[in-house]
């Protein structure tokens, strides 16, 4: 029996084919003690862009190292965070974190790039989202220009709420990309309407190019909708050079991937980013 999300007067009872795996109620009681326990810590994965393959962001993956668990995925334990709420001041860590990280890589002299954070549900419609990120971005110095924020098809549901919530986004200047692209809400009229920077083609469509000709089509279609649109194009999941040739001969901006890195500590990205003796 669960009763997080219930309201006060929808009783449930106790049954056996909806009680959780323990395993999961476990990773519960102890996902509320891991920001205080400092068991999180983020990886960067670089993005890069063009012929020279130079990085020109990061996208900032949460982890998560508890004594007893071990290492637990975020395809785990980000559900449980999202169902019990923890994911806002869990998110609001990550914000900070990658944000404070960034600027410090500006401030060592490496030439500025974006941080992509990823949002869940959850915390993109939290009340205080806005003002949260206006805050840390006060807090650690970091322009606005070089902080992106990823978000998904899904969390077009409340379509006018979305709207509203990406023009404040714009307003204080954050980038907005739409992550896993196709794989969601099918209807691309909302594409018009929402303040978005850039799309980003799901990895399951890279990962099948040349293999599956279906797939091709798909990915060279959201190449184009991209152009059209206006909108940069990222892919995701690139690990073998026939996908990022692929990739490159239709226009697509941006890849990132294992052929490029995997997604590491700050100290291992560093290397990375090309130092440039003189910028802006
Ligand atoms: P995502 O945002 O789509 O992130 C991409 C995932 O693909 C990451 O898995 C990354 O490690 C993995 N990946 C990158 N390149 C390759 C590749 O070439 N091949 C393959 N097979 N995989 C690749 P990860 O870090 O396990 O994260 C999984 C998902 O968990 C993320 O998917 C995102 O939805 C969520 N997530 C991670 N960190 C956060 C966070 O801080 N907040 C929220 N709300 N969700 C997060
Ligand atoms: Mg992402
Ligand atoms: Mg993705
Ligand atoms: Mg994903």
């Amino acid at each position: 029996y669960h009763a997080k999300n219930s309201g006060k007067n929808n009783y449930q009872f106790y049954s056996p084919k909806v009680q959780k795996p323990s395993a999961s109620l476990k990773t519960e009681s102890f996902l509320y003690k891991a920001l205080k326990k400092e068991e999180f810590h983020l990886v960067y994965q670089p993005q890069v862009a063009g012929n020279e393959e130079e990085v020109i962001g990061i996208e900032a993956l949460l982890r998560w190292n508890n004594e007893e668990l071990g290492t637990v995925s975020p395809g785990e334990f980000i559900p449980i965070a999202e169902e019990t709420g923890l994911i806002v001041p869990i998110g609001e860590w990550v914000l900070e974190e990658a944000c404070r990280q960034n600027k410090a890589w500006q401030d060592q002299g490496f030439p500025p790039l974006t941080v992509s954070v990823n949002l869940s549900m959850r915390q993109f419609y939290h009340t205080n989202l806005v003002s949260t990120i206006a805050e840390i971005l006060y807090k650690t110095g970091l322009s606005a220009r070089w902080l992106e924020l990823e978000i998904t098809e899904s969390m077009a549901i409340h379509a006018d709420e979305a709207v509203a919530i990406l023009k404040d986004l714009k307003d204080i200047g954050v980038k907005i990309a739409i992550d896993d692209f196709g794989t969601g809400y099918s209807s691309l009229s909302y594409l018009k309407k929402f303040s978005i920077d850039q799309l980003k083609i799901d990895q399951s469509f890279v990962r099948d190019i040349n293999s599956d000709s279906d797939d091709n089509d798909i990915i060279t279609t959201i190449i184009s909708l991209g152009h059209n649109l206006g909108l940069e194009v990222i892919a995701e999941g690139v690990e073998t050079k026939e996908q990022l040739e692929f990739l490159k001969k239709h226009g697509c901006h941006k890849y990132q991937g294992y052929y490029f890195g995997k997604p590491a500590e700050a100290e291992i990205i560093s290397p990375m980013i090309r130092k440039q003796e003189i910028y802006e």
